[in-house]
């Protein structure tokens, strides 16, 4: 069947002073109808700015689309767009949620009518109407009394009920898609739970697809069906659930999955992070972007780009030389398997 959205080679940069930071470089991947995918990557991986150039969020200028296209529904290309027809897609075919709630909510206006504004901003509805919607909005993402709280002002709510009311904004206007940019990292380990319990819950609910950026595997493994590993603005791995989690053949793959506190351990707490820092995206390098904190980088890997190989399919690729066919097998540092 037609994807909901097939991202094709894109390419967004950012043009500064000192030159021009090759933000994303080359993104492919589709997102099928009520499919939960993850992007997951460090700060600077390009996850967000993928994100955002979804919805065309990235501010022109400094940045523009380079190449490539964003296919919705397998009819309009979205870089294609202008502003004014974006308008119309924002919030009424695509929602996002951001990592901070209380920056995107208006201090001055009760919770109700900022959930009713977005609605009449798409529909014709009456502000009666709207707000019983907002009621039937809050109760879906699991609010306690939605009749009292669209009375509220966002200081008057804790942050996870901020990021429900931001959950409620985003599904408004029944959204094919949802966009979560770190919809938990600001709150604490209970309420991040929670949110993940509101989020799997409304997809469930609604079918809506959603599209969760994270640095946090553990989230992922909470809620995404596929996941997408960036690095250096680039797809390193791409793959189910369980291929990424149980058969991963990317050396920065191990590395994520090596942070991820281990349920059965009791230092829960202590992340061990991947040595070294992502390159420099003014001038990335000509041969694989990884190479400098890969411990198993061999000759070909500083002179030559990998391409994406599939692992069993194309459902699962690894942009990594050890997996061509003649490459030396490595042990990984990690035991994987169920
Ligand atoms: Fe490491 Fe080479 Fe694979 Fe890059 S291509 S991740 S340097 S082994
Ligand atoms: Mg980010």
């Amino acid at each position: 069947s037609t994807p909901l959205l097939e991202v094709n080679n894109l390419r967004v940069s950012f043009k500064m002073h000192a030159g021009e930071v090759q933000a994303v470089r080359g993104v492919s991947f589709r997102l099928d109808k009520g499919e939960v995918l993850a992007i997951v990557g460090e700060s600077g991986s390009g996850k967000s700015v993928t994100a955002q150039t979804i919805m065309r969020l990235t501010p022109t200028p400094p940045s523009y689309i380079k190449e490539g296209s964003i296919v919705y529904e397998g009819k309009t290309d979205i870089t294609k767009l202008s502003e004014s027809q974006m308008g119309k897609v924002r919030g009424a075919e695509m929602g996002m949620i951001f990592q901070d709630p209380m920056t995107s909510l208006n201090p001055t206006m009760t919770v109700g009518m900022q959930i009713a504004e977005g609605i009449r901003k798409h529909e014709k509805l009456s502000k009666s109407a709207a707000l019983a919607r907002a009621i039937e909005l809050l109760k879906l993402v699991g609010m306690s009394n939605p009749e009292g709280r669209i009375h509220q002002y966002p200081h008057e709510l804790s942050g996870g009920m901020r990021q429900r009311v931001m959950i409620a904004i985003a599904l408004a206007c029944h959204p094919k898609l949802l966009i979560a940019d770190e919809p938990t990292t600001a709150l604490d380990v209970t309420i991040q739970a929670q949110i993940m319990d509101v989020m799997r819950d409304v997809q469930e609910k609604t079918g809506t697809s959603i599209i969760l950026i994270t640095h946090d595997l553990g989230v992922v493994a909470e809620l995404a069906q596929r996941v997408i590993v960036m690095y250096a603005g680039q797809v390193a791995e791409q793959g189910s659930l369980h291929d990424i989690f149980y058969n991963p053949r990317h050396p920065y793959t191990w590395g994520l999955l090596q942070s991820v506190p281990r349920l059965d351990s009791d230092k829960k707490s202590e992340l061990s992070s991947i040595p070294g820092t992502p390159p420099d995206l003014y001038a990335p390098p000509k041969g694989c972007a990884f190479a400098p904190r890969c411990p198993y980088a061999m000759k070909v890997c500083m002179d030559n780009d990998p391409p994406q190989f599939e692992i069993d399919g194309p459902a699962h690729t690894a942009k990594c030389w050890l997996n061509h066919p003649d490459a030396p097998k490595v042990d990984r540092p990690i035991e994987t398997g169920g």
